[in-house]
């Protein structure tokens, strides 16, 4: 039986891991879910590509060179090496010791030899990040939203990666040593150097802690994830499949609005067959999440608070309040306040007298945008800011009669001068005088 515990032990790890891990995916769908529907079925053959282009391509990362080819670097790395975890999933199943090395003969070495040039290179790739971060202070890391946890995250997973990196190459060391091994593990050879004089005891052990710590760090940071802004490794991909595919200026049409429209028209539309009230009347604009469509709640997730949008919104640049960024992370700061309270009334929203609206995003914040659609351009993967600032506005205009003296102003003269210039139709064209 003891021959046994080590699986047992791994099995029961695993699966807690996993367990906890899909129930967080769970509770992520579920919260994507209270959004309105948006159809995003047309046109797959585009979607597809774009996702193919955008997340796995690291089309738009790239734009900025120095930090994309270093975010390529550690993408690219994490992926490849994550095919030794495949490795080490059997070995801890199945009981066995590198199992993949019986079937790959000495392909097997260069194999390790490139997932080992990898992590050095991770390393690297983590150590300028974290440089740039915190010690060169590259300016769209920071804001007022980004302090305590957001910082701190960002951090966090900084240091996950290299110790994950670590312990990978110092397990391939110890075993190379314990197995008085000198293959081609290029990285791990010289690591190995280290351990030169070590008992075989000492190196077995050093080995199996560096496994299990190896596994089990990757199972932490599975399900670390969900509270991270690093969703976005998983989220990029529907993401851009999903994203909007009209032109940047082209705004949608309100339905909440046509259907209006419509009723006013044929008054009659109003009522089923039977009398009743055939619809309920839609709020028009978005004041909380459960207003919004399941794409800008999807986009919230995904967020990855690069900071790359703010640094390119002319309200932000020119000292206004309004960070795209800081739209994205209140987003999902609500939908999951919302998700909790979901959770904690058996699955039902009981009303906490809270709204994205005001408690979240203020309206100098909204009216500060310019709709300009930088900040979707610039969002290296596709999310659209701009979305959610109309839908509020939309909100506030519609629904509370509450836009700016300026706007109001407008909109009166479009109404009764057909422009929005507070001269009669008539009197245009006497300038020319
Ligand atoms: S659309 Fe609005 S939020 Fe986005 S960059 Fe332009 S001004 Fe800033
Ligand atoms: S919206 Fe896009 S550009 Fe802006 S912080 Fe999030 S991921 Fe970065």
């Amino acid at each position: 039986m003891s021959e046994y515990l080590p699986n047992i032990i791994f099995v029961s790890i695993l699966f807690f891991g996993l367990y906890f891990f899909v129930r967080n995916l769970n509770r992520l769908y579920r919260n994507i879910n209270l959004g309105k529907e948006i159809n995003t079925r047309d046109n797959k053959k585009q979607r597809l590509l774009n996702m193919c282009k955008i997340a796995l391509g690291q089309g738009k990362i790239i734009k900025r060179p120095v930090s994309g080819i270093l975010h390529v670097i550690v993408y690219i790395g994490f992926i490849v090496i994550n095919i030794e975890l495949l490795e080490i999933v059997l070995d801890g199943l199945l009981g066995t010791h590198r199992l993949f090395s019986n079937y790959l003969g000495s392909l097997y070495g260069y194999l390790i030899a490139t997932f080992e040039l990898l992590a050095v290179l991770v390393i690297i790739s983590v150590s300028i990040f974290w440089i740039r971060r915190n010690v060169i202070k590259i300016k769209r890391f920071f804001g007022d939203n980004m302090k305590g946890w957001p910082k701190n995250d960002a951090n966090f997973i900084l240091y996950f990666e290299v110790i994950l990196m670590t312990l990978f190459i110092t397990m391939n060391a110890a075993d190379l040593r314990f197995q008085e091994m000198n293959s081609g593990n290029l990285i791990s050879s010289y690591v190995a150097d280290f351990f030169k004089g070590y008992s075989n005891d000492s190196l077995h052990i050093i080995e199996r802690v560096c496994w299990w710590a190896h596994i089990i760090g990757i199972l932490i940071f599975m399900n670390y994830l969900y509270f991270s802004k690093h969703l976005h490794i998983l989220l990029a991909f529907p993401n851009t499949y999903f994203a909007k595919l009209n032109n940047l200026g082209e705004i949608n049409n309100l339905n909440s609005v046509t259907k209006e429209v419509k009723l006013m028209m044929d008054p009659d539309m109003a009522f089923s067959n039977d009398g009743t009230d055939s619809e309920e009347i839609e709020k028009f604009g978005a004041s909380d999440v459960m207003d919004l469509n399941k794409l800008q709640l999807l986009n919230s997730y995904s967020c990855t608070e690069c900071g790359r949008c703010t640094s390119v919104c002319p309200a932000n640049i020119t000292g206004k309040k309004l960070s795209p960024r800081k739209i994205m992370m209140d987003t999902r700061d609500r939908i999951e306040e919302v998700g909790k309270n979901i959770d904690m009334n058996k699955d039902v929203f009981v009303p906490d007298g809270k709204s994205l609206l005001n408690d979240y995003i203020s309206k100098e914040e909204l009216w500060a945008c310019t709709s300009c659609n930088a900040c979707v351009e610039e969002c290296p993967i596709s999310i659209d800011p701009l979305s959610i600032i109309l839908d509020m506005r939309r909100y506030l205009v519609m629904e509370e009669s509450s836009a700016p003296l300026e706007l109001n102003n407008m909109m009166s003269n479009i109404e009764n001068n057909g422009a929005p210039w507070p001269y009669n139709q008539m009197d245009r064209l006497n300038w020319k005088e």
